[in-house]
C-alpha cells in the first residue's frame, strides 16, 4: 500500500466517532476491507450498535494474536483547535490530529495494513496470525471480556496489543479497580441530629479506615516490575443542605493494583472494614464494583519481545529527534522507572491497564505478552495527535515482527 492509501485509512477510521460506543460500523468497515482482499473475519456482537471482530490469516501453530480497540475517549470539542475527527496534517508536516489518532486507530490501522500486505504478498507462515480487534476498551474492556469468554484466546502462544507505546516494550501493567462506596443514613433537621443518622460522616469514618487499611497492606507489597499499589479517594458526593443532616453520601476509590496484594485480596479487605462498621453503626455502608481488571506480567525474554526488540532498531535508528521530543521522552521514561535509549526498545511495566488484563485472565503472569504501538503520548488529551513518520514506520515494523514470529 501506498502512503497515502494508508494515511487514508487513519483518516477514515478517525472519522468514525466511536466515542464509548458505536464500533459496529467500525467493525463492519474493516470487514469489508479484509473481504476485499480474501480475508473472512467474524462480527461478534457486543451490544447495540456495539461489535468486536476477529479474522485470521495462516494455520496452525504458533499462534500470534494481535490485538487493538475501535473505541475512543470523549471529546471536549471547545477545547479543540481542529475537528477532533477529521484527521488534520499540522503545518510540521508531521503531526496528524484527530481524537484516537494515538490510542488507538493508528495502533489498529497498522495492524490492517500488515495483514493486508502479508496476504497480498502470500508470505509462507508458519503458524497462524490472529486479529482480536476489540469494542469498549476504554470502559471495563468488556469487548476482550466477551472474546476471551467465547474462546478466542483458546490456543493463542502469544498475544501483542497495539496500544501508543511509541519505542517501547511494555510486558507489564498493573491491575484496575473502581469502587463506589455508598453511605445510606437518615435525614433529620439540623437542630435535632439525634433523629437522624449523618450518611456523609459515615462516609468519611469508613473511608479513613479503608485508607488505613490499604496503607498498612501496601506497605509490605511491592512488585520488582511494578512497584506499588496505589490508591486515590476521586470522588466525593454527600448532603443536600447545610441546615439537614444527610441521608446519603457516596465516594468513588480508583486502585492500581500488583499481584502481591491483588484485587480480589483488596476487595475482601475492603468488605471486612464495611462489615465491622455496619455491625456497630446506624448508618449502612455499600459498596458497588465498577471495574475491577487484574494486574498482568508478561514474559520479558520471550521471543515475541526479542524480536520486536529486533524489528524496530533500523527504525528507532532514523527517528528525528527534536530537543522538545526528547525532553518529554527522558521525563517519561524517568517517570516510569525505566532507562532512556534512543537506540534500544526498552522493556518495562506500567500503571494503565489493557485488554490484555481480560485476554490473560486465566494466565496473568509469565505469557509472551507485548503492548507495543504507535503513538505520541497523547492519548486522552484534547488535540490529541500521532507522529505521521511513526505511524508508517509501525506499519513496516509490524508486518517484518509478524512475519518474523511466523517464519
Ligand atoms: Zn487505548
Amino acid at each position: 500500500m501506498t502512503n497515502e492509501e494508508k494515511l487514508e485509512l487513519l483518516r477514515k477510521l478517525v472519522a468514525f466517532q466511536s466515542v464509548n460506543g458505536h464500533e459496529l460500523p467500525v467493525a463492519e468497515f474493516i470487514k469489508s476491507l479484509l473481504a476485499k482482499e480474501g480475508i473472512e473475519s467474524e462480527i461478534v456482537p457486543t451490544g447495540e450498535d456495539r461489535a468486536d471482530l476477529v479474522a485470521s490469516i495462516g494455520s496452525g501453530h504458533p499462534v500470534l494474536a494481535i490485538s487493538g480497540h475501535m473505541d475512543v475517549v470523549d471529546v471536549d470539542r471547545g477545547n479543540w483547535k481542529t475537528d477532533p475527527f477529521v484527521l488534520t496534517q499540522a503545518d510540521d508536516g508531521d503531526s496528524l490530529y484527530g481524537r484516537g489518532a494515538t490510542d488507538m486507530k493508528s495502533g489498529l490501522a497498522a495492524m490492517i495494513i500488515s495483514m493486508i500486505e502479508l496476504k497480498r504478498e502470500d508470505a509462507p507462515l508458519k503458524g497462524t496470525l490472529k486479529f482480536l480487534v476489540t469494542s469498549g476498551e476504554e470502559v471495563g474492556q468488556e469487548g476482550a471480556e466477551i472474546l476471551q469468554r467465547k474462546g478466542y484466546m483458546k490456543g493463542v502462544d502469544a498475544l501483542l496489543i497495539g496500544e501508543p507505546s511509541g519505542y517501547l516494550a511494555v510486558y507489564a501493567n498493573k491491575g484496575e479497580l473502581d469502587l463506589t462506596i455508598k453511605a445510606q443514613g437518615r435525614a433529620a433537621h439540623s437542630s435535632i441530629p439525634a433523629l437522624g443518622v449523618n450518611a456523609v460522616e459515615a462516609l468519611l469514618q469508613v473511608l479513613d479506615q479503608i485508607k488505613e487499611r490499604m496503607a498498612q497492606a501496601s506497605a509490605s507489597a511491592n512488585n520488582d516490575v511494578l512497584g506499588g499499589t496505589v490508591f486515590n479517594i476521586d470522588t466525593i458526593r454527600g448532603g443536600n443542605q447545610v441546615n439537614a443532616i444527610p441521608a446519603n453520601a457516596e465516594a468513588e476509590i480508583n486502585i492500581r493494583t500488583i499481584p502481591e496484594f491483588d484485587n480480589e485480596v483488596i476487595l475482601k479487605t475492603i468488605n471486612e472494614v464495611i462489615d465491622s462498621f455496619n455491625a456497630s453503626s446506624q448508618a449502612h455502608v455499600s459498596m458497588d464494583v465498577d471495574m475491577d481488571i487484574v494486574p498482568i506480567i508478561g514474559n520479558v525474554d520471550s521471543k515475541l519481545i526479542k524480536l520486536a526488540q529486533e524489528v524496530a532498531k533500523p527504525y528507532m535508528a532514523k527517528v528525528e529527534w527534536t530537543e522538545e521530543g526528547e525532553r518529554k521522552a527522558r521525563a517519561l521514561s524517568k517517570a516510569v522507572g525505566a532507562p532512556f535509549s534512543k537506540t534500544d526498545l526498552v522493556t518495562l511495566g506500567v500503571s494503565g491497564g489493557t485488554d490484555g488484563s481480560k485476554f490473560l485472565i486465566d494466565q496473568p503472569i509469565g505469557f509472551d505478552y507485548l503492548m507495543f504501538g504507535p503513538g505520541s503520548g497523547t492519548q486522552h488529551q484534547d488535540n490529541e495527535w500521532v507522529s505521521k513518520a511513526m505511524y508508517l514506520d509501525f506499519t513496516h515494523l509490524y508486518k517484518e515482527l509478524f512475519k518474523r514470529y511466523l517464519s
